[in-house]
């Protein structure tokens, strides 16, 4: 019988495919908000150049070097900029526009569901997240992730951030679970599996990508589906 009785999930790229997500929807918004007009003709090239902006707000934010409205209002201010808009009232429009539509799409990492469904008849499962709480809990619902979840942990709840140790404590203790008994599994080395590390839990790292690191990891996994061999 396994030790665990808690499963801990991350919801961004770990469920939920932000990546995928995200590109559909400034595709979209980029019809309405004319990129063309503005010169901006590859998407693919925006959204590359808009990825490495977002993700490295995302990892100052989870640091708190910016907070929520910097790392809102700056990521589509700079990606604009690297193709010579100056424009802040278009960016934070488009920004608007971005936060509303995003969380609606619901295009999940391969097997999600599947694991979930096996994984909740025999576990109790979680969810902690850097995630905004407006926006999460929109990408739940839609996605028809909610109803596998025990407790829904946001940083903005929690006042704290992974890879701090206080989130995944407040997460153990809302969930009444402990260390010994519950297990993290994100896409995260630093936010994810060293904080849950930290605070004492077993960690599983999805590694899709399989990208080489030194970090001790309890179990690493590229496919959801290798989940059901674990737990
Ligand atoms: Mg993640």
């Amino acid at each position: 019988m396994s030790r665990y009785k808690h499963v801990f999930f991350d919801l961004d790229r770990t469920l939920w495919d932000m990546d995928g997500n995200s590109y559909h929807t400034i595709c979209e918004l980029a019809e309405k908000h004319r990129f063309a007009d503005r010169g901006i003709h590859s998407m693919d090239e925006f959204i590359c150049k808009y990825k490495v902006i977002n993700d490295q707000l995302w990892s100052d934010y989870s640091l708190n070097l910016v907070d929520k409205d910097t790392l809102r209002s700056e990521r589509f201010k700079r990606a604009f900029g690297l193709f010579g808009i100056q424009d802040d009232a278009f960016a934070e429009a488009f920004g608007k526009d971005y936060v509303e539509h995003s969380p609606l799409k619901s295009q999940l990492m391969p097997h999600s569901l599947d694991v979930l469904d096996y994984l909740s008849s025999k576990y109790q499962l979680h969810i902690i997240t850097n995630g905004f709480e407006e926006v999460q809990h929109v990408k739940l619902e839609k996605s028809n992730l909610k109803k596998y979840f025990n407790s829904v942990v946001t940083s903005e709840m929690a006042s704290c951030k992974k890879p701090d140790v206080k989130i995944f404590e407040f997460s153990m203790n809302l969930a009444k679970a402990d260390a010994t008994n519950s297990i993290m599994i994100g896409d995260s080395l630093e936010a994810d599996i060293v904080g849950a590390r930290n605070s004492g839990m077993a960690q599983v790292f999805y590694n899709p990508e399989r990208k080489a690191h030194s970090e001790a990891v309890t179990h690493e996994i590229s496919c959801l589906s290798e989940l059901k061999g674990i737990l």
